[in-house]
């Protein structure tokens, strides 16, 4: 290896440097082509297109040494006298492009490279375009940067060139994140808003933007100044309510609370709560609709949810505090409208435990504190409202009707206690097809009815041949066969 070829590669030369050195090889040749150009043009001689070719290159190599020189304003009179010269110059025009890219002028920058990768040859578009790529991933990262340190709207700007300039994967990585970013800006931009507001003395206007940012955009960073400065307060600590023990024990503890339109989220050092809070309100609003329950708002007694840390904290509280869930992240307390989690079990909670215990709390709530609600619409419709992907409860339930080893749909309707730890996964599964059987296949209305009936007291003998009849208005026999169909064609589908 050659000391040029390891400076190369190890000293990381500038790229424009290097590119001239590969492209401007007659550098003593140079000035003899600019004086001969001058000269033509003193005695207006015409010159032919090889010529200009010859001296375009003259003016960019020329372009390059005054730049060396840090003669920028020399330098760029050079490269567009070039560029004047052959507009399609592609080394001049990648030299152009080196010029604006090192003066941080990206819209310029890019503009010259396009150009030089198109008309330019060999390495000179492959220079070209692995130049465009280092801008697109330089402004990338930084926007990526910029939004780690909360400040969204600079971010936004930079992907907002790259999806406009560029194509292909660089495009979609930045309309990716402009998308991922879209609430925080958008938020922002309010915050931004209301405090002009305020500094206007309009006190009144600024606290209903405010408000409307905490309610609509809780779990972003604008949300969480919205709420310190409606607080008057530096953080976000709780302030005690004592309509809860465990609210009382979070504001002694100095926990953070994130409200929501419906929740109030407790949480202490986890990130975790911005991203429940973007997800709960959508499973309450799915829910509610599942029941047909018709503008049911927890305004005035919001449900409260606290995200513990690790799982160090989480076993001592759930020691303590003697409650029994069904999983080990998370269980809900209707009575007190009380949801209680491990943020350390991260996306699993908020996919699929969160969801569903939230389920059950409106599930209950709704039919009445005393109501028995049948264990397999409760843990079917739990199960539906999970973010997770429901092939592999399908397969399980597909394979085990094909091996007739399934709990038949009087049996699964019959159950009035949980099975045993060994089949309650399968029960589980069983139940999710059949409620989603019913809602798929028979529409919510069908669903809601069957829920309204329960609420009223009838969920105890809710055999196969009550729903059959009265909700699904089929025989028996009819809706074990189109159910098992169902799971058939759901299986095919999830697969896709
Ligand atoms: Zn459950």
């Amino acid at each position: 290896m050659d000391l040029k070829r390891i400076a190369k590669r190890y000293l990381k030369e500038d790229p424009l440097d290097e590119f001239v050195r590969d492209n401007l090889k007659r550098t003593s040749g140079y000035s003899q082509d600019i004086s001969e150009y001058l000269a033509k043009v003193r005695s207006r001689q015409r010159i032919s297109d090889s010529d200009r070719l010859r001296y375009s290159n003259a003016y960019a190599y020329q372009a390059w040494l005054t730049y060396g020189k840090n003669d920028t304003q020399g330098a760029f009179r050079s490269i567009s006298r070039a560029l004047k010269l052959a507009p399609k110059n592609p080394v001049a025009l990648f030299i152009a492009g080196g010029f604006s890219e090192r003066s941080c002028n990206y819209s310029f920058a890019v503009g010259y490279y396009f150009n030089a990768s198109r008309v330019g040859e060999g390495s000179v578009r492959d220079s070209s375009e692995k130049r465009l790529d280092a801008i697109a991933s330089g402004l990338i990262e930084e926007a990526t940067n910029l939004a780690k340190s909360h400040q969204f709207i600079e971010a936004d700007k930079r992907l907002a060139f790259v999806s406009e300039r560029f194509a292909g994967s660089r495009r979609a990585e930045a309309l990716k994140l402009r998308k991922e970013y879209r609430d925080e800006i958008v938020a922002m931009q309010m915050l931004q808003k209301a405090q002009q507001l305020l500094s206007m003395r309009r006190r009144g206007d600024a606290q209903r933007l405010l408000k409307q940012i905490t309610q609509n955009y809780s779990w972003t960073r604008a949300a969480e100044e919205a709420q310190k400065i409606l607080r008057k307060s530096d953080t976000l600590y709780v302030r005690a309510k004592a309509d809860s023990t465990f609210a009382e024990i979070a504001a002694k503890q100095k926990w953070k609370v994130l409200e929501t339109e419906n929740f109030l989220i407790y949480y202490r050092n986890n990130d975790f709560a911005k991203e429940a809070a973007k997800i709960i309100e959508m499973v309450f609003r799915r829910t509610v609709a599942d029941l047909d329950l018709k503008n049911v708002r927890w305004k005035t007694k919001k449900c409260k949810i606290f995200l513990f840390d690790d799982n160090d904290t989480w076993s001592k509280f759930k020691k303590l505090s003697r409650f029994h869930g069904e999983w080990a992240a998370a269980f809900a307390s209707p009575t007190s409208r009380e949801i209680f989690g491990n943020a350390a079990e991260g996306k699993r909670l908020l996919h699929r435990t969160l969801p569903h215990e939230l389920t059950h709390l409106i599930h209950h709530e709704y039919a009445g504190e005393r109501t028995a609600i049948p264990i397999w619409l409760s843990e079917g419709l739990a199960m539906h409202q999970q973010f997770d992907s429901k092939l592999a409860y399908y397969l399980n339930v597909h394979s085990a009707i094909y091996a007739n080893q399934h709990l038949s749909l009087e049996l699964l309707l019959s159950y009035t206690n949980y099975p045993s730890a060994g089949k309650i996964g399968y029960f589980y599964a069983e139940s999710l097809t059949f409620v989603e059987f019913i809602i798929k296949t028979y529409g919510r209305d069908a669903f809601a009815k069957i829920n309204r009936d329960v609420k009223h007291g009838k969920g105890k003998d809710m055999d196969l041949k009550r729903i059959a009849k009265r909700y699904l208005k089929e025989d028996p026999q009819a809706v074990d066969r189109k159910w098992k169909r169902f799971i058939a064609a759901r299986v095919e589908t999830l697969r896709k």
